[in-house]
Parts: C-alpha cells; structure tokens; sequence
C-alpha cells in the first residue's frame, strides 16, 4: 500500500483511515490536504477518486480548479475539459437545471467543454467511467489539432 500522490509507503492506519473516509489510498499528509479542499468546496469523495483514477491513467487532471466564476471539481486544462461530479440527480430542481445549463454555455463560451457525472456511476463503475473520460479527451485532443 502506497499514498497514490506521492508514493510514500503507507502504515495500516494510514491505508484503514484513507480508505474508510476517501476510498483511496493517501499518506497522512496527502489526506490532510485532500479533507481541507474537501471542506472548503464541498468536493464529493467519487472526485477525489475519478481524479486519482484518471491521474493514474497518465492524465493530469487538478483538483477544485477555479475558472474565474466558480470552482470545478475536476478540470483538464490541456483539452480544456471540466468534470463536475453530480451528486443530487434525483432531486434537481429547474433552478438548478438551468444553472447547469447557464454554467455550460459559459464554459463553451470559454472554449471549455463540461461534462457532468453521476457521482453513483463513479462508485459503482469506476474503471468504466475512466474509459469513458480518456475517449472523451482521445476526441477533444483531435478537434483541437483540426482548430489549429
Ligand atoms: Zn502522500
């Protein structure tokens, strides 16, 4: 057991305290760090581990980047791709349809492409999610070479 961000080798309590909060393995010090971004932005845990997944993957992706309006759970800055991680599907409202809407077409404004992730499909189908994600960059990645 190894701390996904910098490798340090991990104690069991280390490994039991990272799983049973964050569901994926980080040393004391990475934990730390990932509670507080957690605390300050309200960053589901199914982000925290979709952004090691995809870090993993050989992506790199930042966590809880701020595009000047508002804080994105997880962008890849070279595709100009955003993930938001939904985590209320059932109970959306059309206040907050049309903010996911209005929050979409700025971001295309912006030549940003947003795409929005159950946060259940990264519980449950994690690695499939990761495909899906690194297809969707593998797409971005040649349109931008046609733009240019
Ligand atoms: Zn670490």
């Amino acid at each position: 057991m190894t701390c996904l961000d910098c490798k340090k080798e991990l104690s069991y309590l280390d490994h039991r305290n990272a799983m049973d909060t964050l569901g994926v393995e980080l040393c004391s010090h990475h934990k730390t760090r990932i509670d507080k971004l957690i605390r300050l932005n309200n960053t589901p845990v199914e982000a925290i581990q979709l952004y090691y997944s995809l870090k993993d993957a050989g992506v790199s992706p930042m966590l809880e980047w701020w595009d000047g309006c508002k804080s994105i759970d997880i962008a890849i800055s070279r595709v100009k791709l955003n993930i938001e991680v939904d985590t209320d599907y059932q109970m959306m409202t059309h206040e907050q349809a049309m903010n996911n809407l209005e929050e979409a077409m700025h971001s295309f404004q912006n030549g940003f492409t947003t795409i929005r992730i159950p946060h259940t499909l990264i519980r449950h189908y994690l690695s499939e999610t990761v495909s899906s994600v690194l297809g969707i960059i593998a797409g971005l990645k040649v349109n931008i070479k046609k733009v240019v």
